[in-house]
């Protein structure tokens, strides 16, 4: 057994919670529960959404621009995930600031401040993407 690997309770059944900060948090949104945009894949993949629960999820996805001012309370929701925990960042923005790499005001990617297991690129990714994402994440936690 790996250290990131998930226990056996949660192996097939991975509760997510998304922290949507802009367009891509819509995208994900859609996904995560709209019919016709990989839902039915999601749910057979075992993948449950929460909402407003942090305690109650393993995987963290942070979608969408983390303003420097948003930072806080990213890092805040993150602690508040039980171990074993994980971070998928969706799009351009959360992944590297994307078109406001430059600005002053914003985070130039996740992962300076979080372990981000999976980075999803996209401006906004497609859901299919998503889905791709959190099957790479699994098969990084079962190896
Ligand atoms: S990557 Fe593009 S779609 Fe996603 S939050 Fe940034 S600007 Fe919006």
């Amino acid at each position: 057994m790996t250290e990131l690997r998930l226990d056996w309770g949660t192996t097939y059944h991975v509760t997510v919670l998304d922290l949507g900060l802009a367009c891509c948090g819509v995208e994900v949104m859609a996904a995560l529960e709209g019919r016709g945009n990989g839902v039915d894949e999601l749910a057979a993949l075992g993948v449950t959404p929460v909402h407003g629960a942090p305690e109650q999820a393993h995987v963290l996805i942070v979608s969408g621009t983390v303003t420097d001012v948003m930072l806080p309370a990213v890092l805040a929701t993150y602690a508040e995930l039980p171990e074993p925990r994980y971070v998928l960042s969706v799009g351009a923005c959360s992944n590297t600031g994307g078109p406001y790499w430059d600005s002053y005001c914003v985070t130039k990617g996740i992962d300076q401040v979080l372990p981000v297991h999976v980075a999803i690129p996209g401006c906004p990714p497609r859901p299919e993407a998503l889905l791709e994402g959190l099957v790479a994440l699994h098969k990084l936690v079962t190896a």
